[in-house]
């Protein structure tokens, strides 16, 4: 896969997935905009580790709507457009029903569904706006496994996720006349900061033994569907969704 001069946004790319994302677009020729929230430092690393020249480190928190629009500003500035986008910056904090107070509940549904669905949207319109007059783009967005298995523990979490499907392929629909194609990407349990506590609690060996490859998902493994779906041969796939769990959940 070539994306040479390709410019392209990943959200939340300090560290985890989109981080693995953005290597691998840089490996192939694209300018990358390393994208982060609170971690300046992890972003700065990442970007050094980038090959190639002209990528871009920007800060923005996506459950802003104000700092999205911002972003995309310095982005069009800079850049002078963008042609791939990659929803990827998100949190996952544990709120199980039976177990926190009201407002704690209240707090991680608010935060949880600012940052993942509705930030997450926030961007796909400030990308389209910028995508449009350019002729077209990709839009693809890092969903979860959660939004079809349910998410016990973190409810907000598995909602933003079928939240994020269900926009992924109403925008699929309505912006595939623009040249525009939208994807989801749902991955099952990945070795990342997002996952490790639950990786390394009690649990973690049980989560590993869910895939019959007997582990979770290496963050390159995700980053390698992402570019797969932002590629030219994909675009026919708009609308679609890729698992990336190692068969630990197979949906009909
Ligand atoms: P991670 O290692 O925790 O990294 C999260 C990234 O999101 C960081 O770059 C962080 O920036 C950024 N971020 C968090 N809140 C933000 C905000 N308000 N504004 C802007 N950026 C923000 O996560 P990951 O595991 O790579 O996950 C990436 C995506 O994959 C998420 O959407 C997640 O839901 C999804 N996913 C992960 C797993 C998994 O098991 N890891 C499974 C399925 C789906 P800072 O570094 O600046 O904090």
């Amino acid at each position: 896969m070539n994306f040479k001069d390709k410019r392209v946004l990943i959200t939340g790319s300090s560290r985890g997935i989109g981080q693995a994302a953005a290597i691998a677009f840089a490996a192939r020729g694209a300018k990358v905009v390393v994208h982060y929230h609170r971690n300046q430092a992890a972003g700065q690393q990442t970007f050094d580790s980038l090959k190639g020249q002209e990528h871009l480190l920007l800060q923005a928190d996506i459950s802003d709507a104000k700092a999205v629009k911002s972003l995309f500003q310095s982005i069009q500035t800079q850049l002078g457009g963008i042609d791939i986008v990659v929803n990827n910056a998100g949190i996952f904090d544990p709120h199980p029903i039976d177990e926190v107070s009201y407002e704690h509940w209240q707090q991680s549904w608010s935060q949880t569904l600012a940052t993942n669905l509705i930030g997450a949207a926030n961007v796909c319109y400030c990308a389209t706006e910028l995508m449009i007059p350019n002729g077209g783009g990709r839009i693809i967005n890092v969903s979860s496994r959660g939004a079809f298995r349910g998410e016990p523990e973190f409810p907000a979490y598995g909602a933003s996720k079928a939240g994020m499907n269900a926009m992924s392929q109403s925008l699929a629909k309505k912006l595939g006349k623009h040249n525009i194609g939208v994807y989801a990407i749902a991955p099952g349990f990945v070795a990342t900061d997002m996952a490790q506590p639950t990786l390394d609690g009690p649990d973690g060996n049980s989560i590993k033994k869910q895939s019959p490859l007997g582990r979770v998902a290496k963050p390159e493994e995700v980053a390698h569907a992402i570019l797969f779906y932002a590629s030219e041969a994909a675009l026919f796939m708009t609308g679609g969704i890729l698992d990336v769990n190692g068969a630990s959940y197979l949906r009909s």
